[in-house]
């Protein structure tokens, strides 16, 4: 193993542990990623040092825990190339972004018969709040087929477009099967047709630089805890001119300017979206992470990453009952698989007795389970922290589990 890679995984406490007598293999990512000690330390700081209410005191703690926090937004903003930190809107995780933007975009831009166009990879967090829109205002959900491979058909996409298309939602990267879609090619070609386009971000951010500017996405979402930072804590990130066109999702504390019984007017950006005391400690444990993120160089975690999933993908295509779901030309950080005659489950029950954490199920994204005709999969999803010796216990645990079964 890489000494670098020693090093980043001695960061990790958690990863110390046995699990049923042996050394734990992580392998649940992208459900949600391990906290190295300078993000717990950043919490345990926060509760030790200054917790506080934030934007309303003028006594010192409330001073340094909103100078703390607003220092956070801009480290964000800075993270994902944003243009603005009023253009970064804190939330609970990528599935509250969803459903905020799709709330106050639907009430603020979309009538009857305009069209949203999602895909068939989508997680249901970027299905069902699009649905939702869909009931509340009588508009038509569109979605953009796959292949056998689980790579979007962009001729089909190019075809689903029309002058009713307002919204376009798109995951980064699929959480069921690892593909990295082309969204530079799907956020310009909506453009052409003046729609406007979310990037649901929630499996890339730990793994690919983003540039928001660069992309020219309108909207990207993701969440903490999948990039080594606490629950509880995601962002919204959306251009500041189309934030201060559509109304808030949530009304309550901080959101508003001024109220009285006769009318309320709302706060700037991006106060406006978030009602409510804020989760300072969530925000301070996202900062932390993406100090650590870059400290360790995204860039040198992605290539760990990726050695680990092309050497897994290698190995598990060695196994005559394995069976990779999922083989497009780009992939991230997600190996799904079935064994034949197996099901998930007990494979992945057997996998926990040898210490090895994976999921089994359908991932929350059923459309896509359905459209490859299988109930679910076992999913080994990797992080900077995995290795290859990680790898050959998985595969080693999968022949134990074929012997097991017969
Ligand atoms: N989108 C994708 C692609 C995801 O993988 C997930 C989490 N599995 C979500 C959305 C939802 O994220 P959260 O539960 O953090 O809101």
């Amino acid at each position: 193993m890489d000494k670098n890679q020693q090093q980043l995984i001695n960061q990790f406490p958690i990863l110390k542990q046995k699990i049923n007598k042996f050394p734990l293999v992580y392998l649940d990512n992208a459900a949600t990623t391990q906290k190295p000690q300078v993000v717990i330390d950043a919490l345990v700081d926060y509760y030790t040092n200054f917790n506080s209410n934030i934007h309303r005191g003028v006594h010192k703690l409330s001073q340094k825990a909103t100078e703390a926090h607003e220092q956070a937004r801009i480290t964000v903003k800075d993270f994902i190339k944003a243009s603005s930190s009023k253009e970064i809107v804190f939330t609970k995780g990528t599935t509250d972004s969803i459903n905020l933007l799709a709330f106050s975009l639907g009430e603020s831009m979309l009538k009857e018969n305009d069209e949203i166009i999602v895909t068939e990879l989508e997680h249901h967090s970027n299905i069902v709040p699009w649905q939702m829109l869909c009931e509340r205002k009588n508009v038509k959900l569109k979605v953009i087929p796959v292949n056998d491979e689980g790579e979007l058909l962009l001729d089909e996409y190019a075809n689903l477009l029309n002058e009713r298309t307002k919204i376009v939602a798109v995951g980064h990267v699929s959480n069921a099967l690892g593909t990295i879609n082309p969204i530079q090619e799907i956020i310009d070609l909506a453009h052409q047709y003046k729609a406007l386009v979310l990037i649901d971000g929630a499996q890339a951010i730990a793994h690919i630089p983003v540039n928001v500017q660069e992309l020219d996405c309108d909207f990207y979402a993701f969440s903490g805890h999948k990039m080594y930072a606490p629950m509880g804590i995601g962002v919204l990130y959306g251009k500041k001119h189309l934030l201060e066109q559509i109304q808030p999702y949530q009304g309550g504390g901080e959101m508003i300017e001024s109220v009285t019984f006769e009318k309320t007017t709302y706060n700037e950006l991006p106060f406006k979206f978030e009602a409510g005391t804020p989760n300072v400690e969530g925000v301070l444990g996202l900062e932390a992470a993406i100090h650590f993120l870059l400290k360790e160089d995204l860039n040198q975690l992605s290539k760990f990453e990726s050695e680990v999933l092309n050497y897994a993908t290698e190995q598990l295509n060695k196994i005559s009952r394995v069976k990779i779901i999922g083989n497009a030309a780009k992939k991230a950080s997600v190996l799904s698989f079935l064994i034949d005659g197996i099901h998930p489950y007990d494979a992945g029950t057997i996998l926990d007795q040898l210490g090895i954490a994976v999921r089994t199920g359908n991932h929350c994204a059923e459309p896509i389970m359905n459209r490859l005709g299988i109930r679910g999969t076992i999913r080994a999803s990797f992080a900077a922290y995995n290795t290859k010796e990680e790898v050959d216990r998985l595969v080693a645990a999968i022949h134990k589990t074929i012997d097991m079964f017969g």
